[in-house]
C-alpha cells in the first residue's frame, strides 16, 4: 500500500505549475520552500510556527521541496510538518556541546576537509553540504545548509589523494548534505573516481532525495550508478506516509537495475515512536525489495530534546516489535554514543541466566528453554582458516593515516 500525494492539486495552482514541472527534480529545487512566504502559499501557519520561521532562522536553514511539503497535513502536529517546518522549541536547548554530535569536528576524525574517518576500514566523504530538505532532527547541523554546495576543486583533489594514500580503506560512504542533490556530471565524477581506487570495494550513497524528491532517480542516475558498482543506496524514509506510489517507482528502479537499496530511520517523538508506525514503514519498504536496515536513537544536536526519544522509549517499541516483524523487516535499533564513541547496537534481553555449561532464556514469547554447549574440547577452528588469515590480519592492522 502507498500514500498519495494529497496536496499536489493545490501546489500545482498555486505554482502554475505542469505535471512535467512537478516531475522534474531540478524544478522541485529550483521551487523550493524556503521562507515564511514560500510556506504561506499553501499553509496555514499556527502563530507558533510563525514564531518560529522568525527565530531559528539564523540557527539552522530551513527548506523543503514542493513535494514534500504537499506530503504535510494540516495539524500542526502532522509528522511530516514536525520533520520539516521549524518549532520555537529549537531554541531551548542549544548548549555548544551538542554542535557535534558525533565528535566529526574532531582534528584526529578529519584528515583532510570533507572526509571523516573515524574507522580504519571506512570513511565518510561530504560531497556537499546542500539538502532539498532541512530535517528539524539533523544531526550534522554543524555542517549541512551552509550554501557550501559542491567540493572545492582544491579539496576534492586532495580527499581523493587521500582515498589513495589510505589503503586500508574498503569502503566509502558518499554524505553531506545530501549527494543527490549533485548534477548528474558531478555525481559520475565522484563515482568514478572512486572506482578506480583498487582497494575501495564499496560505495555507499545516503540520500533522502528518494523520500523528499524521488523524481531524482531518473534513468540517467541510475546508468551512473550502476557503473560504478558495488553502491549501496542508503535510504532515509521515516514514515509510512513517505513511501508514495512516486517513492515506490524510484526504489524499484533502482532495485530493479541492481541497485541494493537499505534504510535507515530515526525514531523520532510524535513523528514515529509507536511499534505500529515503524512495522507499517519497515513492512512497505520490504515489500518493494528494500531493507529496513537501522532505527537510530536521534542525535542529541542543538535544539532536537522536543524531536528525541528517550532510549528506554525506543527498547519498548523494539521490544513490542521482536516476534511480530521477521528479520528481514527488522530494523536493528542503534544509538551513537555522543562526541565520537561510535555505534551500538541494541537486541531485547532473553537470557536470564548463564554458565560455562548453558544459558537459560525466556523467549519474546514467554516460552522458557536452555541452550547446552557442547564440551570445550569439541571446538575446532574450520581447516582452511589459513586461506583467509593474510586478508583478516591485513583488515585487523589497517591503521587510520
Ligand atoms: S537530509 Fe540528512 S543531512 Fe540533510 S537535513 Fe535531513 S537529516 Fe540532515
Amino acid at each position: 500500500m502507498t500514500f498519495s500525494v494529497h496536496s499536489k492539486p493545490e501546489y500545482l495552482q498555486a505554482y502554475q505549475a505542469t505535471e512535467a514541472d512537478w516531475n522534474d527534480w531540478s524544478w522541485q529545487l529550483r521551487k523550493s520552500f524556503k521562507s515564511e512566504e514560500d510556506f504561506k502559499k499553501v499553509f496555514t501557519l499556527s502563530n507558533q510556527e510563525q514564531n518560529a520561521f522568525r527565530q531559528t532562522q539564523d540557527i539552522f536553514n530551513i527548506r523543503s521541496t514542493p513535494y514534500y511539503a504537499a506530503l504535510a497535513g494540516k495539524s500542526p502536529h502532522d509528522p511530516i510538518r514536525k520533520i520539516l517546518m521549524p518549532h520555537e522549541n529549537e531554541l531551548k536547548d542549544l548548549q555548544p556541546s551538542q554542535l557535534d554530535p558525533l565528535g566529526e569536528k574532531k582534528l584526529s576524525n578529519n584528515p583532510v576537509e570533507r572526509v571523516i574517518h573515524r574507522y580504519s576500514d571506512r570513511a565518510l566523504f561530504l560531497v556537499t553540504d546542500i539538502c532539498s530538505v532541512y530535517c528539524r532532527y539533523c544531526t550534522r547541523k554543524h555542517f549541512t545548509g551552509a550554501d557550501q554546495a559542491f567540493i572545492k576543486q582544491d579539496q576534492y583533489e586532495k580527499a581523493i589523494d587521500y582515498f589513495k594514500k589510505a589503503t586500508g580503506l574498503r569502503e566509502v560512504i558518499l554524505s553531506g548534505g545530501d549527494p543527490l542533490t549533485l548534477s548528474d556530471t558531478h555525481l559520475d565524477r565522484v563515482l568514478t573516481d572512486l572506482r578506480k581506487i583498487e582497494h575501495i570495494e564499496i560505495i555507499r550513497i545516503g540520500t533522502r532525495m528518494p523520500v523528499v524528491a524521488p523524481m531524482r532517480v531518473t534513468d540517467n542516475l541510475v546508468k551512473i550508478i550502476r557503473k560504478a558498482k558495488p553502491v549501496f543506496m542508503m535510504t532515509h524514509f521515516n514514515h509510512p506516509r513517505e513511501v508514495t506510489h512516486e517513492a515506490s517507482v524510484s526504489l524499484e528502479k533502482l532495485v530493479d537495475h541492481g541497485i541494493p537499496v537499505m534504510n535507515q530511520m530515526v525514531l523520532l517523538n510524535g513523528v514515529n515512536n509507536h511499534p505500529a508506525i515503524v512495522q507499517a514503514l519497515s513492512r512497505r519498504l520490504l515489500y518493494l525489495r528494500v531493507k529496513p536496515y537501522y532505527m537510530f536513537q536521534c542525535d542529541p544536536s542543538p535544539g532536537t530534546d522536543y524531536l528525541r526519544t528517550s532510549i528506554d522509549d525506543s527498547l519498548q517499541i523494539q521490544r513490542e516489535l521482536w516476534g511480530h516483524l521477521s528479520g528481514l523487516a527488522m530494523p536493528t535499533l542503534s544509538v551513537d554514543i555522543p562526541h565520537g564513541g561510535g555505534k551500538t547496537y541494541y537486541t531485547p534481553q532473553f537470557e536470564i541466566s548463564a554458565d560455562a555449561q548453558s544459558r537459560k532464556y525466556v523467549g519474546w514469547d514467554g516460552v522458557q528453554s536452555e541452550y547446552f554447549n557442547p564440551a570445550p574440547e569439541q571446538i575446532i577452528k574450520p581447516i582452511d582458516v589459513e586461506d583467509y588469515l593474510p586478508e583478516w590480519e591485513a583488515l585487523k592492522s589497517a591503521k587510520l593515516i
